[in-house]
């Protein structure tokens, strides 16, 4: 067949071919432009109609080509997706700077603030030899801790210029930093990493789902169930690094409220996921499940303020955990109520509708809630139990 067409295309004149190509090329391209137009509200099929205050710049049904190429155009979903992939992105960003920074980085003022203390209660023996057994003498870096050591030596102090400050400072956190895990063992990490997983794994499902699910009515079904098990994570997930953290030395109520939330947590995202329960007679079992788990973050936080009433990291993560409260509790409410675009419909289909506003709040109580983790590792670090 092929050999055929080409004996015909040489028997046809040059020019004419080309002519038929290029009309070819261009038919093709105008057709694509009519098909993979963006339409208006009332033209969309029924599983695709959610918000009647958007009145245009839908895609409908493209191809999944079409829609992974639609990421860099503008359309009613765009911001959606970008919202939570920088997201994604910003906790991905976060969690390796936990990794590979948090755990070595002691805050200075806070160890020579409790080091007095600390020091009442450590072996100074043991410690001498442990300090002397992390110098040793053959690797580069040692070198660079020797001659820092040296430079610790008062007479190259003695004149107090600005270049002596910054080797004294730098001196002065490389010691902090060489002796603080020798005295403080860093606690376990693994509440604070759920939780940056269960935020990514919200973020990136998100994403997706508002990507994908203009391509079929069957696509939007599985994106919305991965949709809901995202926020079941996120939700299950924000419980771990408070609990833990806070009841660390109390494993009744630690593996009470752990235990507690995982089974909620795995309950709803089965609720999520099961076709079973999709029947609108369900509708009520899952709007509990999420408001219930929301909700139970109180009784901890409750718990936890009783207990430590007189620790300053109690009462800053309690901050930090009530404005995580409100700006999720912002966000659901602007979920709800559709605000601005339902005052004016159509002005806000690209930019500033509801959704998009609901997800920059959640990415923005989520960040909160990565500010109170960081309290609780500092906290417990220094504290131990
Ligand atoms: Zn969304």
């Amino acid at each position: 067949m092929g050999g055929e067409a080409e004996i015909k295309e040489r028997l046809q004149p040059k020019s004419e071919t080309t002519e038929k190509k290029q009309h070819n090329v261009k038919g093709k391209k105008l057709w694509q432009k009519v098909k993979y137009q963006l339409v208006e509200y009332h033209a969309l099929p029924a599983y695709l109609r959610d918000n009647e205050y958007i009145l245009g710049h839908y895609r409908s049904e493209w191809p999944i080509k079409q829609i992974l190429l639609s990421i860099f155009t503008i359309h009613n979903e765009t911001l959606n997706v970008w919202t939570h992939l920088i997201g994604f992105f910003l906790f991905l960003a976060l969690t390796i700077y936990t990794a590979t920074k948090v755990p070595s980085v002691v805050d200075l003022h806070s160890l020579q603030h409790r080091l007095p203390d600390v020091l009442r209660k450590t072996d100074l023996h043991k410690l001498h030899s442990d300090l002397m057994s992390r110098l040793p003498s053959s690797t580069p870096s040692t070198w660079h801790v020797m001659e820092l050591l040296y430079n610790c030596l008062p007479e190259r102090f003695s004149h107090g210029n600005s270049t002596d400050m910054c080797v004294l400072h730098s001196v002065r956190e490389d010691l902090a930093n060489m002796i603080a895990p020798l005295i403080f063992r860093p606690i376990t990490r693994w509440p604070f990493y759920a939780f940056l997983g269960g935020a990514m794994f919200c973020l990136l499902a998100s994403s997706t789902c508002h990507l994908l699910s203009c391509h079929s009515e069957r696509v939007s079904y599985i994106m919305l169930r991965l949709d809901y098990a995202g926020i079941a994570a996120l939700i299950a997930t924000s419980f771990y690094p408070p609990v833990y953290y806070s009841f660390m030395c109390d494993p009744f109520f630690c593996n009470l409220y752990l235990g507690f939330i995982t089974v909620l947590g795995i309950a709803t995202v089965l609720v999520s996921l099961l076709p079973v329960f999709q029947s609108p007679e369900f509708r009520v079992v899952r709007a509990s499940l999420f408001f219930g788990m929301g909700f139970s973050g109180a009784a901890p936080i409750l718990h936890k303020l009783i207990i430590f009433w007189d620790q300053p990291e109690a009462l800053h993560t309690t901050g930090y955990e009530v404005l995580m409260g409100l700006l999720y509790g912002l966000g659901a409410l602007v979920y709800a109520t559709r605000i601005p675009e339902r005052w004016m419909p159509g002005k806000f289909d690209i930019a500033g509708h509801s959704h998009q506003l609901f997800h920059v709040l959640v990415v923005a109580g989520a960040f909160t809630h990565y500010r109170a983790g960081l309290v609780y590792l500092k906290w417990r670090d220094i504290e131990g139990c």
